[in-house]
C-alpha cells in the first residue's frame, strides 16, 4: 500500500541501536526504508544493523554522540555523503539521571537536557537543508509520559521531554511550508534498558506501572513499529505538530 510505503526513503534514527529506537527501525525497514542506525556504542550499532539485515531490511551505522554539536552535524553530512538523501529523522536518543531536584548538579541538569532536547534541535537543524531541498521530510521526536506528567525523580528529564513537545510544535509551524512534518511520540512505560535501570532505582515502579496502565502490561519496542511507519509515510502528510501517546491508555486514566 503506497500510503505506508517507505521504499527509497532514508531514515536516520538516533539511539537506533536498541530499545524503542530499534523497534522503530525494524518497522521502517520492513516498510522499505534504508535505515541509518546512529548510536554511540559500536557493538550495539553493529548488532542492530545485523538484526535489521537478517530481517531482510537495509541498514548501516554511523556512530554519533548527540551530546556533541559537531557529531550531530557530521551524522547528517555523512548520511548525505553515503546515501545522497535524508527523508526521515527520528530524534530518539535519550537518558535520565534519577535524583531528587535538590540533589542535582548543574552539570547533570545540562547532561539530561543536552542529551534529550538540545540534541533533537541540533539534528533537526542539521537535517533541514537536505529535507527542504528534497521538498519533503519527516521528523519524529520521542517524548514521554513525562512530557505530560511529573515525577520527583525526573525534574530534568520531564523538563527535556516537555520541551520536546513544544519544540515539535514550533518546528512543525516553521517548516510546514517546506513540506516537512514534525511530530512527537509519547511512549508509556516500555521494557528497555532505560526502564530496567529505573526499576532497579525506583521502589515499586514495576507494580505501579502495571496497575496504572489500562492495557495491564509494559510496552515493548515492537509496539513502536506501526506509529513510526505512519509518521514517516505519506499516510501522515497532513499530520504535523502532533504529540501521539503510545501508552496502553496510561495517559487517559484519571
Ligand atoms: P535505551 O536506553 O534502550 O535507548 C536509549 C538510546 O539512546 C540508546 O540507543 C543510546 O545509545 C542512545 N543515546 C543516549 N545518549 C546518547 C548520546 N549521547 N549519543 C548517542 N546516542 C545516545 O532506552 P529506550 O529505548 O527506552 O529510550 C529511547 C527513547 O525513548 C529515549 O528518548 C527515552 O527517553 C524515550 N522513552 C522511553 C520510555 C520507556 O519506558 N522505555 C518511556 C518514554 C520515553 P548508546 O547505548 O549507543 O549510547
Amino acid at each position: 500500500m503506497q500510503l505506508f510505503d517507505l521504499s527509497g526513503r532514508v531514515a536516520v534514527i538516533t539511539g537506533g541501536n536498541g530499545g524503542i529506537g530499534l523497534g522503530m527501525a525494524k518497522g521502517m525497514a520492513a516498510a522499505g526504508a534504508t535505515i541509518v542506525v546512529a548510536g554511540r556504542d559500536a557493538a550495539k550499532n553493529t548488532a542492530a544493523v545485523n538484526e535489521i539485515l537478517s530481517g531482510g531490511g537495509k541498514a548501516s551505522a554511523i556512530p554519533v554522540d548527540v551530546l556533541q554539536e559537531q557529531s550531530c552535524r557530521a551524522l547528517v553530512a555523512d548520511t548525505m555523503k553515503s546515501h545522497g538523501r535524508l527523508d526521515i529523522l527520528v530524534n530518539n536518543a535519550g537518558m535520565s539521571i534519577r535524583k531528587q531536584p535538590e540533589d542535582y548538579t548543574l552539570a547533570e541538569w545540562h547532561t539530561v537536557l543536552d542529551s534529550n532536547l538540545t540534541s533533537a534541535f541540533l539534528c533537526s537543524q542539521a537535517a533541514y537543508p537536505a529535507m527542504k531541498k528534497g521538498g519533503a521530510g519527516k521528523i519524529i521526536n520521542i517524548g514521554s509520559m513525562m512530557s505530560i506528567f511529573g515525577a520527583p525523580f525526573a525534574t530534568a528529564y520531564a523538563a527535556s521531554k516537555g520541551g520536546m513537545v513544544q519544540m515539535t510544535k514550533s518546528l512543525a509551524t516553521a517548516w510546514a511550508k517546506d513540506g516537512i512534518q514534525v511530530n512527537a511520540i509519547l511512549p508509556g512505560w516500555i521494557d528497555t534498558a532505560l526502564t530496567r535501570r529505573a526499576r532497579e532505582q525506583v521502589d515499586g515502579l514495576h507494580e505501579s506501572v502495571l496497575k496504572r496502565t489500562p492495557a495491564a502490561r509494559w510496552g515493548v519496542p515492537d509496539d513502536f513499529a506501526g506509529i513510526a511507519v505512519f509518521l514517516a509515510a505519506p499516510a501522515s502528510d497532513f499530520v504535523t505538530g502532533a504529540a501521539i501517546a503510545v501508552d496502553g491508555g496510561y495517559s487517559s486514566l484519571a
